[in-house]
């Protein structure tokens, strides 16, 4: 049996509790107690007086492949972006390797960065899974559905029987948990989508989509269906406990509602939104209304990093701006949303330090400069810190980063490998 203490100047149980000068104690995967004194026969500990210790974050909408193509094309809107460089790009270059490195490199910044979980959703995502595993960060992984033909399947007539293998390869695995991942209402047929959802039911999966993003997509749904993307959604049945709805930007005050009384969990992706200038998600709204609002990074190319803590700040103050009321998002609401709440989209007892619940911890170096003094470690968390000031990393009872090192990534030769792809991207 593996046993070790995590020791914190702070430790942060949830976001309303702050223990003084506690000790988090592992034992195999699981937290088994949070104690004041050390026990003696524990020789092992991480962190230390001065450090914040805290649940270990929750990341709701990546696409992890796509850290290759982190400032690829930037400063255009999100279908330019998409169809003039994305799609095509893809369309040439992706392929099980360049999945497999993607993810690597996408697992190492994420764990560096605090992020302990992750739901993905991209083609090959076997190759995600297999990435996260060998890092040791849990993951939430959707192979894409869409109408059209991807880069892992020809021939989208068989996409719902793609998934149900893909699915079956992955369903009884501990760390990596497969969802169903459908891309969006204006992608799919309502026949695709139907399909899909009954998929994630038959599964008793996490059903995951890009919703509502921008109001061009919006208009486009409603061309085709006469219903707007959450509409067609509801019409279909596809909105319940299981959804986690990406983005959610361009909502009226009855979606939101529908939203809250179907219990859709929504990832909201403000970093991505502000640089594709897709607009603004109405979060205090979803939260007022009773959403259970998580946050996502969205892919690399959008973003342009996995940062989950400048992402979560960001958030905390982009809504203070956008309802001239700085009461608005409060920093215990903030840091809810990229633990608590994130567990609770995926359907995970994380998100929470607390005796039997995973041991998935993140420790903040409470010597960086920017972290001094300590007036409030919840405040640091979200105002003050970035993934930068990561110092330890623990999930599922595992250490994964030790004083700023992954000790599950060769880093050096992944920085070549990756490098090599790059070029091979510029070659065209
Ligand atoms: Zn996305």
């Amino acid at each position: 049996m593996s046993r070790f203490a995590v020791q914190g100047g702070h430790v942060i149980t949830h976001a309303r509790s702050v223990l003084k000068d506690h000790y988090v104690i592992v034992e195999d995967s699981t937290i088994s107690a949070i104690t004041a004194d050390l026990p003696p026969d524990i020789t092992s500990v991480l962190g230390g007086p001065q450090d914040i210790v805290m649940p270990g974050l929750i990341n709701t909408h990546t696409h992890a492949p796509m850290t290759l193509f982190r400032g690829m094309a930037d400063d255009l809107p999100l279908m330019t972006w998409l169809q003039d460089y994305i799609f095509p790009a893809e369309a040439k270059h992706v392929n099980r390797d360049f999945v497999y490195v993607g993810s690597l490199l996408a697992a190492w910044e994420m764990t560096r960065s605090g992020t302990t979980a992750f739901c993905d959703g991209y083609f090959y995502e076997d190759e995600v899974g297999r990435a996260a595993k060998e890092v040791g960060i849990r993951a939430w992984i959707g192979e894409g559905i869409l109408q059209f033909p991807t880069p892992s399947l020809k021939d989208p007539k068989r996409t719902i029987d793609h998934n149900r293998s893909f699915i079956e390869r992955w369903k009884d695995d501990r760390l990596v948990r497969p969802t169903v991942f459908p891309h969006a209402a204006y992608t799919c047929t309502p026949a695709i989508l139907s399909a899909a959802y009954a998929l994630a039911e038959e599964y008793d999966l996490a059903f995951q989509i890009h919703l509502s993003e921008t109001a061009s997509e919006v208009e486009q749904v409603r061309r085709d269906h006469s219903m707007s993307p959450v509409e067609l959604l509801d019409s279909l049945g596809c909105l319940s406990e299981r959804t986690l709805a990406a983005h959610c930007v361009v909502l009226s005050e009855a979606e939101i509602d529908l939203l809250a009384k179907r219990k859709v969990s929504v990832s909201h992706n403000a970093e991505s939104n502000m640089k594709l200038a897709s607009g603004i998600a109405p979060v205090p709204r979803m939260i007022e209304a009773g959403v259970n609002v998580s946050v996502g990074t969205d892919g690399c190319a959008s973003n342009n990093n996995l940062d989950i803590i400048s992402e979560i700040s960001t958030v905390a103050k982009l809504h203070k701006i956008t309802c001239m009321d700085p009461t608005v998002l409060d920093e215990c609401t903030a840091l809810a949303m990229v633990t608590r709440n994130g567990a609770r989209a995926l359907g995970f007892a994380g998100g929470v330090l607390e005796p039997g619940r995973p041991a998935d911890i993140t420790v903040l170096d409470g010597k960086a400069p920017n972290m001094v003094p300590v007036h409030n470690p919840v405040s640091h968390v979200i105002y003050a810190a970035t993934g930068g000031n990561v110092k330890d990393v623990v999930i599922d009872g595992k250490v994964v980063v030790k004083d700023y090192r992954s000790l599950t990534v060769d880093e050096d030769a992944l920085i070549r490998e990756c490098r090599s792809i790059q070029q091979h991207i510029s070659r065209g």
